[in-house]
């Protein structure tokens, strides 16, 4: 969902991003406003005023959405985790929070702050609607779309379904009671899948039924619901899985040592082609110089493997990306995604003790998970 987005200013020191898809749900917006709504309700409207009142209201709109996700993420900011960015996309807003909450107290305060924030906006709106509907017809029907819209957001995010900040709010009760993180995110998980399958149910029913447009649309944030439950519970248990472990006890310590002045071609015909590794350290006079990998090699034309050597091709040790063999393996291996790589080199006061690869992670996820450890 986030492949494509734009970046529209920032607030607070929050960068507030608008995805591609964004842009679909506001010209719906706009337009089921501007040619359904309001059409129907003021007939004697112009074409003009239509579609003014549609997208001054359709931007009010998305300003609400993003002031709830400003409320979760100015409540995580106080408790010290960072935010990086706000997206609005297709289903809404989405602040992105890459650490979760140490505390349940603070997973509560911050779920609870989205819909509360909406419920507020929705009273504010409800309550400028009183008073200008005495004077103007226009702002006091956009005033009252604004309410209602901020109070149904309200209500949907305290449904309790995970990962909805209602299912945030149930997981941090049964984490308060419980103390136990990883059962707590497995309970609002299985309770978010079964939202989420009733809101599937539910909108291929209303397809049947001939409301195609509604019944679509429930079906698809339904899928949406399914797939984040999911993606979230698992996510938590690859970290239960990694807790605890470092990268001393995956990391390859009997990689074969290459020398820099190794051409490329004997490089892959005598180390890569017969270990079938993919990344060697380059070692001179004991010292290491640097790292070749598959991906160093692939970046020289195929032509030039005759006369090209490994310390041509070789990433220098000074840019290097190393990790210590102390860090932890849920955050190794989110380095490794955030930065595209598929190993690291291991390196203690300049000293290389080995390599860790994504794949010596995944095999010892894979095994733990197998003997249910
Ligand atoms: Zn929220």
């Amino acid at each position: 969902m986030f492949r494509g987005s734009i970046k529209l200013g920032t607030i607070l020191g929050i960068t507030i991003r608008l995805d591609y898809s964004w842009f679909i749900i506001f010209f719906l917006i706009t337009w089921s406003l501007s040619a359904h709504r309001l059409p129907l309700l003021y007939p004697e409207w112009s074409q003009l005023t239509y579609w003014t009142i549609g997208i001054i209201t359709s931007i009010l709109f998305f300003t609400s959405v993003l002031t709830h996700e400003m409320a979760h993420s100015i409540v995580a900011r106080k408790q010290g985790i960072p935010v990086n960015n706000i997206t609005l996309f297709i289903f809404g807003g989405a602040a992105q929070i890459t650490q979760e909450p140490k505390e349940a107290k603070d997973e509560f305060l911050m779920a609870f702050a989205g819909p509360a924030t909406s419920l507020i906006l929705s009273a504010i709106f409800w309550v400028l609607y009183l008073f200008f509907r005495n004077f103007s017809e226009p702002v006091a029907t956009v005033l009252s779309w604004l309410g209602s819209i901020n109070l149904m957001l309200a209500i949907f995010n305290f449904i309790p379904g995970f990962p909805l900040d209602g299912g945030r709010v149930l997981r941090a009760i049964v984490w308060g009671i419980t103390k136990d993180f990883t059962k707590s995110t497995q309970i609002a998980a299985a309770i978010g899948r079964g939202i989420a399958f009733l809101f599937i149910f539910v909108g291929i029913w209303m397809i049947f039924g001939g409301n195609w447009v509604n019944g679509l649309w429930i079906a698809f944030i339904g899928w949406f619901l399914e797939n984040a439950a999911t993606a979230s519970y698992r996510q938590v248990a690859l970290k239960d899985i990694l807790q605890g472990h470092t990268v001393i006890e995956v990391m390859a310590t009997d990689c074969p040592n290459v020398s820099g002045r190794l051409t490329l071609d004997k490089l892959v015909n005598d180390y890569i082609l017969y270990t079938t590794r993919r990344c060697f350290p380059v070692v001179e006079n004991e010292q290491v110089k640097g790292i070749i990998t598959l991906h160093n090699v692939k970046d020289i034309p195929r032509n030039l493997w005759a006369i090209k050597t490994v310390a041509d091709a070789m990433t220098p040790f000074n840019r290097m990306k190393k990790v210590s063999p102390k860090e932890g393996l849920y955050d190794v291996l989110e380095m490794m995604a955030s930065e595209d790589i598929n190993q690291l080199p291991v390196v203690e006061d300049s000293r290389l003790l080995g390599i860790v690869a994504r794949d010596n992670i995944l095999a010892f996820i894979h095994t733990r998970s197998e003997l249910g450890i």
